[in-house]
């Protein structure tokens, strides 16, 4: 919860992906409000370099497959980097989310992700993320192929939140 909205409120507007009249009213809310200016401006920059990094993806998975694992190696390490340790669930799902988009689609993202967190008793935890990481590739595999999924599983345990808090 931040000010009064949700973190999944939240976390729509930063993914440009919220309805006209939550936009608004977050809009309105940040005119007034300087720390909530910042994060969404802070959020909102974390998540397009993720996306940019999910777009690279796609482009080498199309033209270089060779190239790929490596590609994939170095994009995980600089999103880890930019990841802030106390980045929670929430968060880390936007992340992965806005790198699975540009890879899969954004609806087959949602959807693979809904999935694999329902299929989790409690919801998607710090205890149980690796599970869901594997329930992800199984997911897509299903829909879009070996190479998505394989990209999927490594992206979301890279993104993984160990039970201590901070990177699995
Ligand atoms: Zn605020």
């Amino acid at each position: 919860m931040r000010h009064g909205f949700t973190e999944q409120e939240w976390n729509s507007f930063v993914e440009a992906l919220a309805e006209p009249a939550l936009r608004g009213r977050i809009e309105t809310h940040i005119t007034g409000c300087g720390e909530c200016a910042a994060a969404a401006e802070t959020d909102r920059a974390w998540t397009e370099a993720i996306q940019r990094e999910g777009q690279q993806l796609k482009q080498a998975m199309a033209i270089s497959p060779d190239r790929l694992e490596a590609m994939l190696a170095d994009s995980l390490a600089r999103i880890a980097a930019q990841t802030p340790a106390a980045a929670g669930v929430g968060e880390r799902l936007r992340a992965l989310r806005a790198l699975l988009s540009p890879l899969i689609g954004a609806g087959t993202a949602r959807v693979v992700m809904e999935e694999s967190g329902a299929a989790l008793s409690g919801g998607i935890s710090a205890a149980n993320w690796s599970q869901f990481a594997l329930r992800l590739g199984d997911s897509v595999r299903e829909i879009c192929g070996i190479t998505p999924a394989m990209l999927a599983t490594r992206a979301a345990t890279a993104l993984g939140i160990a039970e201590s808090g901070g990177f699995a």
